[in-house]
């Protein structure tokens, strides 16, 4: 490996870390009482086994007989890759030398989460604005810091300022505004089942405030 390669995947471990540690000062770092471990997929598949089995469902059926080993394997490297710092995504920042110093908004960003209340989807969209300062971002690294704040259980309010966070750390400014419009299928899919309702959230400081 070179050693510019290396020094990229360190400098990464470090925002990464600037990251949580901004999260947990600020109070809105998913609440977790270790880190999480992907190998505990295993360990998940037979406590879904014995819940499918209480639902009196017949797992010697070849159509069930896979599911609790998918659901396992769903919620581990699909929908919660997110609780691992180890894959937050790889951000290479660039010397804003054009001194571009007007708002850069990148809009309709699409996500899938799931609400931390009942592991329904949520199913929304971001915009985000924010104000170069000495950084700029590939514009797809917005998209990838949403994703990876998406693939967590999720309340709207702090996936905002979740994403909000991560924003001005990376970018080293605070001229940051996020918001978000999305569908809780807890809301459309059963509950209240109100399949028309949209919930904004929406969280923007320094210039933004
Ligand atoms: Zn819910």
């Amino acid at each position: 490996m070179s050693d510019v390669l290396k020094i990229g995947k360190i400098s990464n471990e470090l925002i990464a870390e600037r990251v949580k540690n901004r999260l947990l000062s600020e109070r809105i770092e998913t609440p977790m009482t270790q880190s999480f471990n992907p190998s505990v997929e295993e360990e998940i598949t037979p406590i879904l086994e014995n819940m499918l089995k209480k639902l009196g469902l017949d797992l010697t059926n070849d159509s069930l007989s896979e599911t609790p080993r998918r659901l396992s394997k769903m919620y581990v490297r699909e929908l919660f890759w997110g609780l691992d710092y180890s894959n937050f995504p790889k951000i290479t920042t660039m010397k804003n030398d054009l001194t571009y110093d007007r708002p850069v908004e990148v809009d309709n960003i699409s996500f899938c989460s799931l609400c931390e209340h009942h592991f329904a989807t949520i199913d929304g969209k971001v915009n985000v604005k924010y104000i170069p300062a000495d950084k700029v971002i590939g514009l797809s690294k917005i998209n990838r810091i949403v994703a990876f704040f998406a693939r967590r259980p999720q309340i709207q309010e702090r996936f905002t300022k979740q994403v909000h966070a991560a924003l001005c750390e990376v970018l080293e400014t605070d001229d940051v505004y996020v918001e978000m419009t999305a569908e809780h299928y807890c809301v459309k899919a059963r509950g209240i089942m109100d399949s028309t309702s949209i919930t904004t959230t929406s969280y923007g400081t320094g210039e933004y405030q």
